[in-house]
């Protein structure tokens, strides 16, 4: 069967050329206008001599130049590789010699590194700056006449490579379908019970695999999408207002900043949900942003390996507070010990989450030993730590890495971390594991506090220890100005250790 994400596009543009299906600042896109340009850019990396299944990198920021290239690649029946447009020298020749990417389109901020990193390959530049000797504007790989057609892909082609690190090591490319991508946009529109009036808010990457997952679904639903480079509180409720935005798509971190927003005098009156995945969002940030902004905020989970959504919570009414929801529709999820076996329900039951689905990747390209590591029978190993409680609602309780084992106890950074957020004081936070000699590992939160607010570090340690057991309390705090995050906004715990 001939299955390929770009007909979605083509579809929508066939159905409505007129309606604006992009909106940056005060310009916008009509389906008539990406389709066009979509066509045009397949039609210029075609005449590159590239056949099917060749591989292209992508470097772009959230743009029109990033959306015309998705459809256009798929289009001409290529394998895009989404790259940060932040990574440097050694990180893009990486992926470029693992991809086998036969040439990149880039809007890097670090031109000549990237242009060193690619050696031979065709590289064509975002922009109105200057281009680098050997490299070619973008607008030239626009072709005067555009390919209209879809190259015939086989629903099993792998479409996109998504660069990961997963649970280890440096990052590998996990290989989803085209029909998985098709799939994800029509299950996600019935999750979110998307309409072609909706209005969506991009503030997540599009070359990650939650922004990626976003356009599918807001153009198989014909719809509007506000797009923004990069993520700013201020600018996002500016938009939202501007653009009458209705479902903004999050992480927590984003959620936490829209929080300390003045929001009185706006009309955020079509804003209907929140939803936020890529990390836990803590329940204090949730319960705020139901109230402030007067929507619902529901919380998924999934991983670039899952084609984005592996678990949602549904509605108000079929939810539960912290809880990633349960499994999609023709997806399993459950919870299993070190050998592999299932759990029984129930919280004192924590084990790996493992799934198993239409939405698995097929595997990490050129990658056995990797692929074999992270699928296993069929099942995909999350490296997250959960359980299920009595009625089959899912909860991750941590990242196996992230565990702190304190004198052979184990200790859930996110379960301090929600007793921390609770703390008038503290605006955010994060607790890791430290190296002890006496007890393994030593629990240590490390937090921001809110403008104004003081608190030291002793006033926060006893006011853990007055709601923690005696092993789990932090005995370490550290005051920052702020915690580093990466590219989607997740708190990057990594450096902090
Ligand atoms: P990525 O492949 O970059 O999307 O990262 C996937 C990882 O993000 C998962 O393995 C989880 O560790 C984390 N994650 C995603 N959604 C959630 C969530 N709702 N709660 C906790 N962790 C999450």
């Amino acid at each position: 069967m001939s299955l390929n994400i770009a007909t979605v596009l083509r579809e929508a543009a066939a159905a409505q050329p007129d309606r604006t299906c992009l909106v940056l600042g005060p310009r916008t896109v009509s389906y008539a206008e990406v389709d066009t340009e979509s066509a045009r850019l397949a039609a210029g990396v075609l005449s590159l001599g590239l056949e099917r299944g060749d591989a292209v990198a992508v470097q772009l920021a959230n743009s029109a130049d990033f959306v015309f290239a998705y459809f256009g690649l798929m289009r001409a029946g290529l394998v895009m590789v989404p790259m940060n447009p932040l990574l440097r020298e050694r990180e893009v020749a990486h992926l470029l010699a693992d991809s086998g990417a036969r040439a990149l389109l880039t809007g890097s901020p670090h031109l000549d590194e990237v242009a060193a990193a690619a050696g031979d390959l065709p590289v064509f530049v975002a922009g109105s700056g200057p281009v680098p000797e050997g490299c070619r504007s973008l607008t030239e790989l626009y072709a005067d006449e555009p390919f209209r057609d879809v190259v015939p892909t086989s629903s099993e082609d792998t479409a996109v490579l998504l660069y990961t690190s997963g649970t280890t090591g440096r990052p590998k490319g996990a290989e989803l379908t085209h029909l998985q991508l098709v799939f994800n946009s029509i299950n996600s529109g019935a999750l979110f019970g998307f309409g072609p009036d909706d209005v969506s808010l991009a503030v997540v990457p599009f070359f990650h695999v939650y922004g990626l997952s976003l356009i599918g679904v807001a153009v198989r639903y014909v719809s509007t999408i506000t797009v923004m480079e990069r993520f700013d509180a201020a600018a996002a409720v500016e938009a939202m207002e501007r653009d009458g935005v209705s479902i903004m798509f999050g992480v927590p971190t984003m959620y936490h900043a829209l929080l300390q927003q003045d929001t009185s005098g706006r009309d955020l009156s079509r804003f209907r949900l929140a939803v936020s995945g890529g990390a836990a969002i803590p329940g204090e940030i949730l319960r705020e942003v139901e109230e402030r902004y007067g929507v619902l905020l529901l919380e998924g989970y999934g991983l670039s390996e899952s084609c984005a959504t592996a678990t949602f919570n549904r509605s108000f009414e079929d939810r539960r507070f912290l809880s990633i929801g349960k499994p999609i529709w023709g997806v399993e999820v459950v919870v299993v010990d070190g050998d592999g076996r299932r759990l029984p329900r129930g919280a004192e039951h924590v084990g790996e989450l493992v799934v198993r689905g239409h939405n698995v990747m097929k595997g990490y390209r050129n990658n056995p030993e990797a692929t074999a590591e992270a699928l296993r029978d069929g099942w995909l190993h999350t490296g997250d730590l959960g359980y299920e409680d009595e009625d089959g609602y899912l909860f991750v309780v941590d990242r196996l890495k992230d565990l702190v084992i304190r004198g052979g106890y184990n200790v859930y950074p996110r379960e301090i971390e929600e007793v921390l957020y609770a703390h008038p004081a503290i605006s955010e936070a994060a607790v890791i594991g430290r190296p002890d000699d006496r007890l393994g590992e030593e629990v240590v939160a490390v937090v921001v506090l809110r403008p104004g607010a003081e608190a030291t570090e002793a006033d926060v340690i006893a006011f853990c220890k007055a709601r923690l057991a005696a092993y789990k309390y932090p005995r370490e705090v550290r005051l920052v100005p702020d915690l580093p995050k990466g590219s989607t906004g997740k708190i990057l715990k990594k450096e902090l250790r």
